[in-house]
């Protein structure tokens, strides 16, 4: 047996910065990590950005407009604890059109975000290829968002974890969880196979594995896995664009180092992590037809992970229906990076104040359907 005052079963980003911010506030917190293959933070693009794909407003959108402002804090607590030279990256995205039916999707977006008092600025063609001349000459139209950076989240995992350390925090990196203890009804204990970690209180962050985790409390978590595989080109000797380019047939996004990363697949073909030369071969030729010039370059490396994607595409935060000593922090699908800090500061305050985490994350609201 061994004593903390929280267990947290996943060590990416999620559960991460839950025992991060729960150390912060003087808990002893004990990390058990499976090491899986696939982890969702460590293949992820890095995109810290809060206006996504939506065409339109979304109740999500004013929950991750909040969750980018914790992230400068965020860096610097981690990059502090780490001397990781972990920053905010890039002078923002540019939702490109490429016909007129994206055109028109994109002024419509553009509206909506104007209207709730966004900082965008609609590109015609002339400003859009004056800003990025190596865009394809039908680029037609943009959205250009400065306020939305991008961080390299191997580096934010790197720091992360140096800064749970230095907190005191235990973290195992390959410990699977294959069990919790039970007994009259309350959990007290996580097993793995050689070990039962027991504490006051425990958090599911199993990423896609979550689901599977809580079918041992007998909960179907309605969270599945869904690849996405991701190509890099490069590095190449000097930068074809400066922006982070999303657009209807993929992303790229320029990383300082010279790299540029071409994402992303979404495929469910359940907890398979590999990449396939059909998706690689896909993303390569989307990114050339968005910038052309980028044909020069070789593929430099190809990886997948499992985002682990809820019913409703939203994360569940919150206790585990009941359950009073169990939370769980799941089902962040494509937007996890971005909401790490917050989920953090959302779980801590709940556990350690009685703090109500909003509904929109609430586990709850798929009992009636369960
Ligand atoms: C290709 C790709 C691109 C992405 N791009 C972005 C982006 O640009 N911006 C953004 O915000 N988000 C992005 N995402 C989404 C983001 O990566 C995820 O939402 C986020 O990483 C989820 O974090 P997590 O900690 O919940 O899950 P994970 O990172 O998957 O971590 C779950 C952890 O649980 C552990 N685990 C599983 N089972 C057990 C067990 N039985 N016992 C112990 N431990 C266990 C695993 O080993 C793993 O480390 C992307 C995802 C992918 C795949």
């Amino acid at each position: 047996m061994s004593s903390s005052d929280i267990v947290v079963v996943g060590g990416g980003i999620i559960g991460l910065s839950i025992a991060l911010k729960l150390a912060q506030k003087g808990q002893a917190v004990t990390v058990v990590d499976a090491n899986e293959r696939g982890q969702a933070s460590y293949a992820a693009a890095g995109m810290l950005a809060p206006l996504g794909e939506a065409q339109e407003q979304s109740e999500f959108v004013p929950f991750a407009i909040k969750a980018l402002r914790y992230w400068p804090a965020f860096v610097d607590d981690i990059k502090s604890a780490s001397n990781v030279p972990l920053k905010l990256n890039g002078p923002g995205i540019l939702r490109v059109g490429f016909n007129q039916t994206e055109e028109d999707e994109l002024v419509r977006t553009y509206n909506w975000q104007q209207h709730c008092g966004l900082p965008v600025v609609l590109l015609d063609q002339t400003e859009l290829h004056k800003c990025e001349p190596n865009l394809a000459p039908n680029a037609q139209c943009a959205i250009r968002s400065a306020f939305e950076p991008y961080v390299e989240p191997q580096l934010v995992l790197t720091a992360l974890r140096a800064a749970c350390d230095r907190l005191g925090v235990t973290i195992l990196m390959h410990d699977t969880v294959i069990g919790f203890a039970v007994k009259d009804g309350d959990v007290t204990g996580v097993r793995t196979t050689g070990r039962t970690f027991d504490a006051p209180h425990y958090v599911v962050a199993g990423g896609a594995w979550s689901r599977t985790l809580l079918q041992q409390l007998d909960y179907e978590l309605p969270v599945h896995p869904v690849r996405g595989q991701i190509v890099s080109i490069g590095p190449l000797p000097s930068p074809l664009f400066q922006h982070t380019i999303f657009s209807k047939h993929g992303y790229l996004v320029p990383r300082h180092d010279g790299r540029v990363l071409i994402g992303a697949t979404e495929e469910q073909v359940g907890f398979d992590s590999s990449t396939t030369e059909s998706g690689v071969d896909g993303l390569y030729a989307s990114a050339t037809s968005l910038v052309p010039a980028l044909r020069k370059f070789p593929i430099h490396s190809s990886w997948a992970g499992l985002r682990p994607v809820s019913k409703d595409r939203l994360p569940l935060i919150g206790f585990l229906p009941g359950r009073d000593n169990v939370t769980i922090a799941a089902g962040h699908g494509r937007n996890g990076i971005l909401m790490a800090p917050y989920t953090g500061i959302l779980v801590a305050d709940s556990l350690l104040k009685g703090a109500v985490i909003p509904d929109v994350f609430s586990p709850l609201r798929f009992e009636e359907q369960l």
